[in-house]
């Protein structure tokens, strides 16, 4: 569509521009190569409205590696087909550590803190591997069916460059599972895992699949995923732990629910209002694309819009 035509098309071409002018662009994750050698300095960002229309700039239309944005997803689906199970076995505190953090399992007796850290995210991979026999699959097929894009896959060479450098997470299943809180042998829990987040999907795609979350629960089709409590507890869940360690940071400069990926993107919820997605791999220290964060604080300065 022409620049001007949709209601944040102008506020988002702005932001462009600002992103493309900055000098800081932070690095691309290192600790899984495939990803490693992306360029910094790519920009995208996409708006989808509640219709199903969706619109962007820059490289809003390029796939890029989901990585923990898939997180948010298989969280929906056992939710759905779980409901209030699935917080047996994971918590839904901020956890203050990074990603990958072995330490507070010790303490709280296997349970992670919450479902978007590694530990958290097996756990409920582990229990939607269980309920469907194919985790990544269901988590692929939701993405294709809210966006509409069959062409979303994926990529096993990332799939195995992380399986190749997977030691922390395999500590962290073996850890879990001398718990007991997670029932699948470790190395069929660390393959569907390592595939959910190999998922390579773009902005458009994200934003539309995200959809659910701003229209309370309700997929694209019109039926509903979530009850609207549900999406309330999902977006709740990604304000307070969607961005690793940095989540009182992001909530204080975005102020909406996020959740983002080692791949540099991250999709926020604007309940009732629209989805977004932004794109750009340099990270900070924590793991958070750095154009994607001030991207996104940029759109709700601009707009007013934030959840609060
Ligand atoms: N697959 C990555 C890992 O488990 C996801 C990391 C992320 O995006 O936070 O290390």
């Amino acid at each position: 569509p022409p620049a001007g035509a949709h209601r944040f098309s102008a506020v988002i071409s702005r932001i462009a521009e600002e992103m493309a002018a900055r000098d800081d662009h932070g690095a691309p994750a290192d600790y899984i190569p495939m990803l490693a050698g992306v360029d910094p300095r790519r920009f995208g960002m996409a708006v989808a409205e509640p219709d199903g229309t969706v619109y962007g700039v820059g490289d809003w239309q390029q796939p890029f590696s989901t990585q923990s944005i898939s997180k948010v997803f298989a969280l929906a689906l056992a939710l759905s087909l779980d409901g209030e199970r699935i917080w047996r076995g994971v918590g839904r505190e901020p956890s203050g550590n990074p990603f990958n953090s072995l330490v507070q399992l010790e303490y709280e007796n296997g349970i992670p803190r919450n479902p978007f850290i590694n530990a958290g995210a097996l756990v409920v991979t582990d229990r939607l591997q269980a309920l469907t026999g194919d985790a990544a699959g269901q988590v692929r097929e939701l993405l294709r069916t809210e966006s509409g894009n069959a062409a979303i896959d994926f990529v096993p060479d990332v799939a195995a460059s992380e399986a190749a450098h997977g030691d922390r997470n395999a500590a962290l299943a073996h850890f879990m599972a001398s718990y007991g809180n997670v029932t699948l042998p470790v190395p069929e829990l660390l393959a569907a895992y390592f595939r959910q987040c190999s998922i390579e999907a773009s902005c458009a795609d994200l934003a539309l699949s995200a959809g659910f979350l701003a229209r309370h629960g309700v997929r694209a089709d019109g039926s509903a995923l979530l009850t609207r409590s549900q999406a309330k507890q999902v977006n709740a869940v990604m304000l307070t732990c969607g961005t690793y360690d940095a989540a009182g940071e992001f909530a204080y400069r975005v102020g909406l629910p996020g959740k983002s990926g080692v791949g540099g993107g991250i999709i926020a919820i604007v309940p009732g209002e629209c989805t977004l997605c932004v794109w750009s791999p340099g990270l900070d220290r924590r793991g958070n694309s750095v154009a994607g964060v001030a991207a996104l604080d940029r759109f709700t300065t601009l707009t007013g819009l934030s959840v609060f």
